[in-house]
């Protein structure tokens, strides 16, 4: 049988790195096992759509290179569907669920509920005084054929309920979780229908799965109590039941379900941070699963190789952002410069280093810029901290003791040898950043970190940093005088 897998989720507003997760579990699945990943789109709830939602989903899945086979693209600003078991918006299949309602109907499976709101209301609240789980009391259960029908055509506001079978264990398997079963008497006689027309999630999202040959359900463990309705509407279909693989929910470190309270926890917050996709994609692998080895770098097509369900653990899998943030640096670390330098430029404007048009025509200065700091960032938009060092005419001092270094009683000789052997040429090239601090040894007698501790403090205002050659081309003949010709003012 082939392999297909599906993600399925709700445009109701950002994408939870927990979806991402599940999306990420989905691809890995489907393409171990030469399989298809399909995307479908579950908008059955009209009152959660957000706008934009959709494209900021399939942007993020596509940031994220988990490429669908199948189901709902965006194709030249359009938004297109491909596949053989379309439409795959569940909102455009509203004739289908009418049409297999109707089967459920016709067996008994299924009944119309006219209960008003307050009814229920009222019903759930005795049963919640008196101890009992609030459910449904089947009082529309047995309306006679004729009423049902005159109310029906009378226009009165109905819903179909699924009718749940008396006294009986529902079982079904979970790959992470085995053999699950729950008695019939603890599950509701779920709404399938709306009074609005559209099918509710539980009833969409069987009759799609059957039709769209989906042979593993990989979905997180929030959807673990819906399942025994689920299986209770493949039994009375009559038609294969899916492999369940429940997914841990992705937890902070106090083991409470990551939410926005505590940080970032959509996908388009990381990217506008500057983490790049391979370190996201790596990093959320071992959230809830755990290779054979004790390896924690892996590139999509490790993974795919890697990756198993039957190393995912039931227990939550903790979203730990100091591991992400070691993991990115490793992908920063390795990225094309070109990559670096577009993701980093929102940033440096925003920082207020730079406007969009000077970068524009420094490109190479920010570059080298970049190659230099790169090492000392875990996200793009880290880098503009460690920038501020190439900007402006006058230092910082850092602390007390860059002060104290540039006291030292040789310093001002030293400081008036740079300006000299600046002042002889017309520009900081590699020759003249390479040789300058062996003639200024030469010159004024001071050497190791009497010669190179106060010339880093004297222009960058700090006492540790990239390497001095590097700085030196990087600022430059101009700015190298200005700021020299600063601390000697400060220190006199
Ligand atoms: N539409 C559900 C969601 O938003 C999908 C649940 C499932 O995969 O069955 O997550």
């Amino acid at each position: 049988m082939e392999t297909r897998v599906r993600f399925a989720p709700s445009p109701t507003g950002y994408v939870h790195i927990g979806s991402l997760r599940t999306a990420l579990y989905n691809y890995l699945f489907a393409k171990a096992n030469k399989g298809k990943y399909i995307l479908r789109i579950e908008d059955t709830d009209q009152t959660r759509l957000v706008e934009g939602a959709l494209e900021n989903l399939i942007h993020s899945l596509e940031w994220a290179g988990l490429q669908h086979d199948e189901g709902v693209f965006i194709e030249n600003g359009n938004i297109v569907q491909k596949g053989d078991c379309g439409p795959y918006i569940q909102s455009e299949r509203l004739h289908i669920y009418k049409q297999y309602i109707q089967t459920l109907i016709d067996k008994g499976y299924a009944y119309p509920c006219f209960c008003s709101k307050e009814r229920l209301e009222e019903v759930r609240e005795n049963q919640k005084s008196e101890g009992k789980t609030p459910m449904y009391d089947r009082h529309c259960l047995h309306l006679s054929k004729e009423e049902v029908l005159n109310r029906i055509n009378n226009g009165e506001e109905h819903v179909i309920r699924l009718k749940v079978p008396n006294n009986r264990e529902i079982k079904f398997r979970d790959a992470v979780r085995g053999e699950i079963s729950i008695h019939s008497s603890e599950i509701d006689d779920q709404v399938l229908i709306k009074s609005d027309g559209f099918p509710t999630y539980h009833f969409a999202v069987v009759v799609d799965d059957h039709l769209m040959g989906i042979s593993h359900v990989v979905r997180g463990e929030e959807w673990l109590t819906s399942t025994p309705k689920q299986a209770v509407l493949y039994e009375y279909y009559g038609w294969d039941i899916p492999e369940f693989v429940h997914l841990p929910t992705v937890l902070n470190k106090d083991k409470k379900k990551l939410s926005k309270r505590q940080g970032d926890v959509s996908v388009s917050d990381y990217i506008a941070k500057g983490y790049l996709a391979e370190g996201l994609v790596n990093y959320l692998a071992l959230v809830g699963w755990s290779p054979k080895e004790n390896k924690e770098l892996f590139t999509l097509e490790e993974l795919i190789e890697e990756f198993s369900f039957d190393r995912v653990s039931s227990a939550g899998g903790v979203f730990d952002i100091d591991k992400l943030n070691w993991i990115n640096a490793h992908y920063i670390k390795k990225a094309d410069l070109d990559l670096l330098f577009s993701l980093a430029r929102p940033h440096i404007v925003q920082r207020g280093l730079m406007t969009e048009d000077e970068i524009e025509s420094n490109k190479e200065w920010v570059k080298t810029i970049i190659s230099v700091l790169r090492d000392k960032i875990s996200h793009v938009s880290e880098i503009t901290l460690h920038m501020d060092i190439f900007f402006g005419d006058e230092v910082a001092f850092e602390s007390e003791e860059v002060i104290e270094t540039l006291q030292q009683n040789h310093v001002g000789r030293l400081l008036n040898a740079f300006k000299a052997k600046l002042s002889e040429v017309e520009t900081v090239d590699s020759v003249f950043a390479g040789g300058i601090l062996g003639e200024l040894k030469n010159e004024t007698g001071a050497k190791g970190k009497a010669l190179f501790m106060p010339v880093r403090a004297a222009v960058t205002g700090q006492l540790h940093g990239p390497d001095l050659e590097t700085v030196f081309m990087i600022l430059g003949k101009e700015l190298l005088l200005k700021r020299i010709d600063y601390v000697m003012k400060i220190l006199s």
